[in-house]
């Protein structure tokens, strides 16, 4: 599933680092970091996992 660059509108296909932000007495949210291959921004975007 691609996602868009916030900047420039480039679909970025899959984040370079991930990590879970987990709020205590929360489910987790995936956070994903993303580099745009077009402009060189950088983004973050919560990751819609299955489950
Ligand atoms: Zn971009």
């Amino acid at each position: 599933m691609p996602y868009t660059c916030p900047k420039c509108g480039a679909e970025v296909e899959a984040p370079i680092k991930t990590w879970v932000l987990a709020p205590k007495g929360r489910k987790g949210v995936v956070i994903g970091l993303f580099k745009c291959p077009r402009c060189g921004a950088t983004f973050r975007k919560g990751i819609k996992t299955q489950a």
